[in-house]
């Protein structure tokens, strides 16, 4: 209470001494009190717990309990085989799954097994998957590898593919006749990737790896990179100077897409530029037909929002189109169901409480707590659901 009503108070008081008796004018004081103390109490509930304004900010957001009913898409995911463990949990937990073809001899099984799972989970599960297929890199330097490759794609498209998959072998393994590197900006793609967008289908680009495999394992920014490439040296680039650097794989991948313009391109794993929100934005916003899938990166979101909360959450409601939510999770078949149930479930529990809520929480990769972004209905419905809708899941039925 301001010292405005206290003075008046006090001046109505003295005046009201002169007519009243003492009895009556306490009465009135006692009145005068208990009424502006109510008025101050009623106008401030009021103001705190007005019903519509309490319903708009619980409509703005959604809880932990939200999980199961709000309709969602994981983006990137890879069911190489007949059982249907993985995709049980997704009906539990309101997914539909992309299941993405890879093409890597040392990484089985062969993509086109990896075609013939996803088929068959497509055929069973018509509503609840979609496929990319992949290009093979094996003939790569026989002459007809651009014409079989067109005619295996023509082929996925054919049994319901609605995206392709390149892979980081291109970049990072694949020889050319003269044992050269061959990076994707390599003219031998072009006819390739403008047959695919005559087909006005998308590309899935994990081309490069996160910036933590250029750099000393001690200076690697979270735990799962710092384990992965400390029992990998293999592929651990900063132990291999003789293989391209990050940026020149990043840089390979930006002229291909200068190349064509008009190519839809998902850069899996937040296309590879991960550890930096800022860069990330920059090829967003250079590149405007340019998406990225988050797989297996969320926790580099995570860590950055360690130190840069309301950065990482601008960044987010910013590019809110350009983002898909996805995780990367593998089933071969091999798992205990019950295992692979419960961990895909909690996976993905983990990533909504991280995107949907304001809880402080830890993630196993991440160092230290971080706490949750609580984005806005309409963000989460964007990157949950609408995006990969439309680049995957929209018109099926017409290509088919
Ligand atoms: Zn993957």
């Amino acid at each position: 209470m301001g010292r405005d009503h206290l003075t008046l108070i006090k001046s109505n008081f003295r005046k009201t001494t002169l007519i009243y008796s003492s009895m009556q004018i306490f009465r009135l004081f006692k009145y005068l009190a208990l009424s502006i103390l109510i008025c101050f109490f009623v106008g401030c509930s009021q103001r705190k717990n007005s019903p519509s304004e309490k319903d708009n900010s619980e409509k703005a957001y959604f809880t932990l309990d939200d999980f199961k009913s709000v309709e969602k898409i994981d983006a990137h995911v890879h069911v190489n085989t007949e059982q249907t463990s993985l995709i049980q949990q997704a009906e539990e937990d309101n997914f539909r799954l992309l299941t993405i073809n890879w093409d890597d001899v040392n990484d089985p099984p062969p993509m086109e097994i990896q075609q013939e799972f996803a088929i068959h989970q497509l055929k069973a599960f018509p509503e609840r998957i979609a496929y990319a297929t992949t290009i093979s890199i094996k003939n790569f330097n026989n002459d007809d590898w651009q014409e079989q490759t067109i005619a295996y794609l023509k082929n996925s498209f054919a049994q319901g593919a609605v995206a392709v998959k390149i892979y980081k072998v291109i970049g990072m393994s694949l020889r050319d006749k003269n044992g050269n590197l061959v990076m994707i900006d390599d003219p031998r793609f072009d006819g390739i990737i403008d047959f695919i967008v005559k087909n006005n289908i998308p590309i899935v680009g994990h081309l490069g790896e996160p910036k933590n495999c250029w750099l000393p394992v001690e200076k690697m920014t979270i735990k799962g990179d710092k384990s992965y490439f400390h029992d990998h040296p293999e592929y651990h680039m900063y132990l291999h100077p003789e293989f391209p650097s990050y940026e020149a794989q990043i840089d390979a991948r930006d002229r291909m897409l200068e190349k064509h313009p008009d190519l839809k391109f998902i850069g899996a794993h937040l296309g590879s530029l991960e550890w930096s929100i800022d860069e990330l934005a920059k090829r967003l916003d250079k590149f405007p037909n340019m998406t990225v899938d988050m797989a297996a990166r969320i926790p580099h979101f995570q860590y950055q929002a360690k130190t840069n909360w309301q950065g990482v959450h601008d960044f987010l409601i910013k590019y809110q189109d350009r983002l898909l939510y996805a995780t990367d999770i593998v089933t071969n078949g091999t798992e205990d169901p019950s295992v692979l149930k419960k961990d895909a479930h909690d996976r993905w529990l983990s990533d909504w409480k991280f995107f949907a809520t304001d809880e402080t929480m830890q993630a196993s990769e991440v160092e230290g707590e971080f706490k949750g972004l609580k984005l806005p209905r309409d963000v989460i419905h964007n990157l949950y659901r609408k995006n990969a809708e439309k680049l995957f899941f929209g018109d099926r039925k017409t290509k088919r």
